[in-house]
Parts: C-alpha cells; sequence; structure tokens
C-alpha cells in the first residue's frame, strides 16, 4: 500500500520516527509520501526522501501558510521541485474556514503552485476547506493538468465533476467518522483509476483512534473502511490504489 499524503517531519515524529516507519512496513505500507506546508518543511520533507528509501517529498505552502511566505521561498521551492524524489508539488491549495490567510493571497499562492506543477510535470497536491468552486475555477484557468484533491471528502457530485476532469482524490480518515455518510456515499462514487489513500498523519486519526496522534500504519482502517462502502475486497483496494499512486506520482 501507498500513504499519499504525510507529513512525516512534523516534530510530533521527532521522538520515534524511524519506529513509525517500521510500523508502517509491518502494516504493510511500503512508501510515503511526506508533504511540506511551507519552505523549512518542505526542505524537511526533501531531507527525509534522502535518508529513507520508501519515503518520497512534495514541496509547497500551505493555503494557511501564504500570507507568511516570501518570493524567495517559491524560489527555493522551485529549485527543491526538480530534486529526483520530490514527486509532487504541495501541500497548496485554499482554506476559507480557518481565517488566518486572506483569500486574494491564497488565489496566488495557488496560480503559482500550479504553474510550478506545470513547469516540472510533477502533480499538485490540494487541500480544499469550504472552496469547492474556486479551487475547480482557479485550476482550470491555470490549464493546470494532474491534480490530486487530498482528504477528499466530497459531496457525490462534487466526485462525479472531478472525475470528469481526471484529478485523483485521495481518501483518508475522515471516511471511518460515525457521521461522515455524505462522504462516504462520495467514495462509493470515485471511479477506480482515480482513488487513492491517505493517512495525513500525524493529523485526521481514524475512528475510534481520533483525537491521538495518526500515523502510516492507520492507513489499514483506512483502506477497510474504503473496501466496506465501494463492495470490494481490501486486498484489492490496497493493490490497485497502490498502482494509482505510482503512475500518478512516477515511482
Ligand atoms: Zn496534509
Amino acid at each position: 500500500m501507498i500513504d499519499t499524503h504525510v507529513h512525516l517531519q512534523d516534530p510530533a515524529f521527532d521522538l520515534d520516527r524511524e519506529a513509525v516507519l517500521a510500523r508502517a512496513l509491518s502494516a504493510g505500507v511500503e512508501v510515503l509520501v511526506t508533504l511540506g506546508t511551507d519552505r523549512t518543511s518542505s526542505e524537511r520533507a526533501v531531507e527525509l526522501a534522502e535518508r529513507f528509501e520508501g519515503v518520497y517529498a512534495a514541496v509547497g505552502i500551505h493555503p494557511t501558510q501564504a500570507h507568511q511566505a516570501s518570493p524567495g521561498d517559491l524560489e527555493a521551492l522551485a529549485r527543491l521541485a526538480v530534486h529526483p524524489k520530490v514527486v509532487a508539488v504541495g501541500e497548496c491549495g485554499l482554506d476559507y474556514e480557518r481565517g488566518w490567510c486572506p483569500p486574494k493571497v491564497q488565489w496566488e499562492n495557488l496560480r503559482r503552485h500550479v504553474r510550478l506543477s506545470r513547469d516540472c510535470g510533477k502533480p499538485l497536491v490540494l487541500h480544499n476547506r469550504g472552496a469547492h468552486e474556486d479551487l475547480l475555477r482557479i485550476l482550470e484557468e491555470e490549464g493546470a493538468q494532474q491534480v490530486v484533491l487530498h482528504m477528499f471528502t466530497g459531496p457525490a457530485p462534487y466526485a462525479d465533476r472531478c472525475g470528469e476532469r481526471g484529478y485523483w482524490m485521495s481518501v483518508g480518515g475522515v471516511i471511518t467518522y460515525p457521521a461522515a455518510k455524505s462522504v462516504r456515499e462520495a467514495v462509493a462514487r470515485i471511479p477506480e483509476t482515480l482513488l487513492l489513500l491517505e493517512t495525513d498523519s500525524p493529523y485526521m486519526s481514524p475512528h475510534p483512534i481520533r483525537g491521538k496522534r495518526n500515523e502510516p500504519a492507520n492507513l489499514l482502517r483506512v483502506v477497510e473502511a474504503v473496501a466496506a462502502v465501494r463492495g470490494e475486497n481490501a486486498e484489492r483496494v490496497g493493490f490497485r490504489t497502490a498502482e494509482n499512486a505510482r503512475r500518478c506520482f512516477g515511482l
């Protein structure tokens, strides 16, 4: 299995990062993509990718950090993006629910990431909270070509529209929450070739360990929940989504 979205450089893993990776491997999670959220964490992501074989990196500035980034930070990301173990541009996107960063600043940050993704030929990994329409509009205006919608939560008609555009949809722990019925409906509709899995570790722990530190080994719970809503075998879901991730990130 491949965990397409973690933050392995997060200080939450400073005391036991190698043990976390060992547990992931014993759970069958052989490859991880660790995403930066600003310049420093992107540099750290690349360092970890250099150090651990199954770890790959993505570089980007998170929408809630965009107001703190300088033009020099984006230039630094562009230099990192060509590294052979950098497989994507992100985490970027739009967040209208945590009001730290004005939308105008987020839009410009997103547009720059779309251009960087096109320039380096690597997919764009997007965070979206409450910005469904603006996100699709900006992606279209900027001619985004390879798009991954991280922690995809639907709703179902949005899954259909994203599927028509050929965007990958990455499913994480939210699918296990008892109240997340609309998420499960949306996940059931994702085309099989566009489905990816993630944990977003150390965040977004699945039910019933919600609120505790998450780690890639918990991808098993996500796989089982996805298989249940799609009426498929968990092993097959793990295998097919890993194939998709290899195609998406060129692994
Ligand atoms: Zn994330």
